[in-house]
C-alpha cells in the first residue's frame, strides 16, 4: 500500500491568508491591542508552535500558559467566517485531478500530514470541497513538532496497512521534507507555497516540482516505486 501524506496550506490549496486573518483577529481580541503580524512566518509551522510564538514574541506574555489554548480555540471559531471572506483562495494546480485519479485506485490511499489543528484543517479542506478525498489524517493538536506529527502518521499507516506500507510526504516547505525524511518517507516537494524551488532543492527531496504534474505523470512515477 502506498499512502500519500498531504500537507494542506501551499500544497493542496491556498486560502488567501484566511488562516492568518483569523489568527490575528483571535490574538488581538485576546490581547486587547493591535499586534504586528509581520513577526510571524507561518509556512510549514504547526498551529501550536504559532500559538507559542504569538504569545511569547507578539504579545510579550511568555509564561502566561493559559493564553495559547484560548488562542487556538478562538482561531478555530473565527476561521469559518474568514475562509469565504478571502476571495482569492484556490486549489493548487492538478491537485483535484490527482486526488480524483487515485481515490478509487487499489494500492493507494490519501491521508493528511499537517501542522493544522484537526478542526482547522477540516474547515479549510471542506471549504474547497477536498475533505472527502482523505481517509484519515495526522494533525497538530497537542503536537507542536512536525516530526512528531509525521511519527503519528507512520504509526497510523502501519496500524492500517502493516509494516510494509510505503509513505510519500507531499509538501511545500523544508519542514515537510524534513519530517518526511525523519519517518523514512519519500518526499515530494512542490514550489507552490511557502518556499522557492531553489530553497526546496537545498533540502534534497526525493522529487522536486514547480507544481504537481499531470496525474498520469505523477502516478507513473509512484507506480515505478515497487512496494
Ligand atoms: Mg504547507
Amino acid at each position: 500500500m502506498k499512502v500519500l501524506l498531504w500537507d494542506i496550506d501551499g500544497t493542496l490549496l491556498n486560502t488567501d491568508r484566511a488562516g492568518l486573518y483569523a489568527w490575528m483577529e483571535a490574538a488581538e481580541e485576546i490581547h486587547g491591542t493591535p499586534l504586528d503580524a509581520s513577526l510571524l512566518r507561518f509556512a510549514g509551522m504547526t498551529d501550536p508552535l504559532i500559538a507559542d510564538i504569538t504569545v511569547d514574541r507578539l504579545m510579550n506574555r511568555a509564561g502566561d500558559e493559559g493564553i495559547a489554548p484560548r488562542l487556538l480555540a478562538r482561531y478555530a471559531e473565527l476561521l469559518p467566517s474568514w475562509l469565504p471572506r478571502r476571495g482569492n483562495g484556490f486549489v493548487q494546480p492538478n491537485v483535484l485531478a490527482t486526488l480524483e485519479a487515485l481515490a478509487d485506485e487499489p494500492g493507494y490511499e490519501h491521508a493528511l500530514l499537517t501542522g493544522n489543528l484537526e478542526i482547522g484543517g477540516r474547515l479549510k479542506l471542506a471549504h474547497y470541497d477536498l475533505l472527502d478525498y482523505f481517509v484519515w489524517g495526522a494533525f497538530a493538536d497537542g503536537v507542536p513538532v512536525r516530526r512528531d506529527i509525521a511519527r503519528l502518521a507512520r504509526a497510523e499507516a502501519e496500524r492500517r496497512h502493516g509494516l510494509e506500507v510505503e509513505l510519500f510526504v507531499i509538501g511545500d516547505t523544508p519542514h515537510d521534507i524534513d519530517c518526511g525524511r525523519a519517518v523514512g518517507a519519500r518526499t515530494i516537494a512542490v514550489a507552490t507555497g511557502g518556499a522557492s524551488f531553489d530553497e526546496l532543492e537545498r533540502h534534497d527531496p526525493w522529487w522536486l516540482l514547480e507544481e504537481l504534474p499531470d496525474p498520469t505523470e505523477f502516478i507513473d512515477r509512484l507506480d515505478r516505486q515497487a512496494s
